[in-house]
């Protein structure tokens, strides 16, 4: 088997068995990334000596001894580029350090290897906002993978990496994973550390894995998760082992359905996928219950004012000054800001920005900023009663399967909608994932589907167990 097919679990056999080696399957991943991703451009760049110089002492007997692992564009790791996928920084910024998910990556034997492509910032839904390349769905090369993390779910999709880091803020690892058909995992808010990752929306962010199985999923998190004395906001809760969880089947698990989730805009087809997986589950013994999560109608809105917001303070540090792009036009320190952010920045970013910083100005703040954050309240309550009724919610990902390059590029509230049914819980702070649940035919192409599974806070090994009996329904 060619090593960049492997999962996780299996590379890690086959280290086990010395059928591959670290430095192999580096370089063989190398070769798949050459012939393969030019035409997905999943990848923005790799650096096969840096990784090498990685393998050279790595340690096989550690959970991720060897393992490669593709990095969203937006997380630090010493001495390679960081660009967000923007222009701002493309060229202009390496890493001075590496960030508290990397480091836990490299104490398990992981050994992070390229750098994924994304919507600028992690800005967008479809990978269209990527300021250096577009990147493509390798299920049909017309259509997008999803985004932001878009890069990270094609590469593992197209076997040119074994497993990726994702960032999460709206729903930028489960979109992209639900349209590549790959897993990919939301922990809860606090769960993973977010220092060393360039912030978009602070109080949403998370990191987490996107992977071939469920069980590297699982893997992935257990060594990811855990306290960090640089994020505050990390929460110091004992890690389980999500591994372990997988073993327990669903019999007695209650399985709630949202009514708002399965109503007007939903694709047929993409319907279709999702109950066949639910009734899947029901046949194993799982109970269904309808459940109500009567604010989401206003979920779009919220999440579009708080996200910006936060990200109009965020991206104010992209000054021209410290670091990143300065203009060569600018003569005095105002057009040094102008001039540099001007150029630097692509459309959408600068759309969110100016959004962002209206709904924070003197005036409109209270109408804006404070009503959304009482209605992000209203959110939060919505899923805590639901999780007095049901262990685990079931849902769509997206309401359609991958869309046409192009189809929404012009047309950002259509693009913002197609996010119903994943920005809740970030506001809410909970954890879900996505799940591949079958594929449907369009254009005479088959487009993967992805069922949502979402849980309590901290409740990851519950939608885990969930997400691999519905694998397992798959194979
Ligand atoms: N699609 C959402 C947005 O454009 C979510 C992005 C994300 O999760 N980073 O903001």
């Amino acid at each position: 088997m060619n090593p960049s097919e492997y999962t996780i679990s299996s590379l890690r056999a086959a280290f086990s068995a010395g059928e591959t080696t670290p430095e192999e399957a580096l370089r063989s991943l190398a070769t798949s990334i050459d012939k393969k991703d030019g035409d997905i451009g999943g990848y923005l760049s790799y650096d096969l000596d840096l990784a090498l110089a990685d393998a050279e002492n790595v340690d096989l007997s550690l959970p991720l001894g060897g393992v490669p692992v593709a990095i969203k564009d937006l997380i630090n790791v010493e001495g390679h580029p960081c660009a967000c996928a923007s222009k701002m920084l493309d060229g202009k910024f390496r890493s001075p350090y590496d960030a508290t998910v990397i480091r836990k990556l490299r104490a398990a034997g992981a050994i992070p290897f390229g750098r994924t492509n994304m919507d600028e910032f992690a800005m967008g839904s479809s990978n269209e906002n990527s300021g250096i390349q577009p990147c493509r769905n390798p299920h049909d090369l017309d259509r997008i993978p999803g985004g932001s993390s878009g890069g990270s779910a094609a590469v593992v999709a197209a076997d040119t990496a074994v497993a990726a880091l994702g960032t999460d803020t709206g729903g930028s690892i489960r979109q992209p994973a639900s349209h590549c058909g790959v897993v990919g995992l939301k922990p809860t808010y606090g769960r993973v550390s977010r220092y060393g990752l360039v912030a978009f929306a602070s109080s949403l962010d998370q990191c987490g894995p996107m992977t071939k199985t469920v069980e590297d999923a699982a893997l992935l998190l257990e060594v990811l998760a855990g306290s960090c004395s640089r994020d505050s906001t990390c929460l110091d809760a004992p890690v389980d082992s999500y591994r372990e969880a997988l073993k327990k089947d669903v019999a007695g698990l209650k399985i709630g359905l949202p009514k708002e989730y399965f109503a007007e805009g939903l694709d047929r087809q993409v319907r279709e996928k999702v109950e066949t997986a639910i009734r899947d589950l029901e046949s194993r013994g799982a109970e269904i219950v309808e459940i109500s999560l009567p604010n989401t109608e206003h979920a779009v809105a919220t999440y579009y004012i708080i996200a910006t917001a936060e990200a109009s303070a965020n991206l104010a540090r992209f000054d021209g000054v410290r670091y990143g792009h300065r203009s060569e036009s600018a003569d005095d320190l105002l057009s040094v800001y102008q001039d540099s952010r001007e150029e630097g920045f692509g459309a959408e970013v600068k759309r969110r920005i100016l959004l962002g910083t209206y709904v924070l100005s003197s005036g409109y703040y209270d109408a804006y900023y404070l009503r959304a954050q009482k209605v992000r309240t209203l959110i939060r309550e919505d899923f805590t009663r639901a999780f007095e009724q049901v262990d685990v919610i079931a849902s769509p990902v997206s309401p359609t399967p991958a869309f046409k390059v192009g189809e929404k590029s012009e047309d950002p509230l259509a693009m913002y909608l197609a996010d119903i049914y994943t920005i809740s819980a970030n506001l809410a702070g909970i954890c879900g994932i996505s799940v591949p649940c079958g594929t449907t035919a369009v254009d005479g192409k088959d487009l993967p589907v992805g069922l949502q599974l979402l849980g309590r806070p901290l409740g990851e090994s519950g939608i885990l167990q969930v997400a691999h009996s519905v694998e397992q329904a798959q194979s």
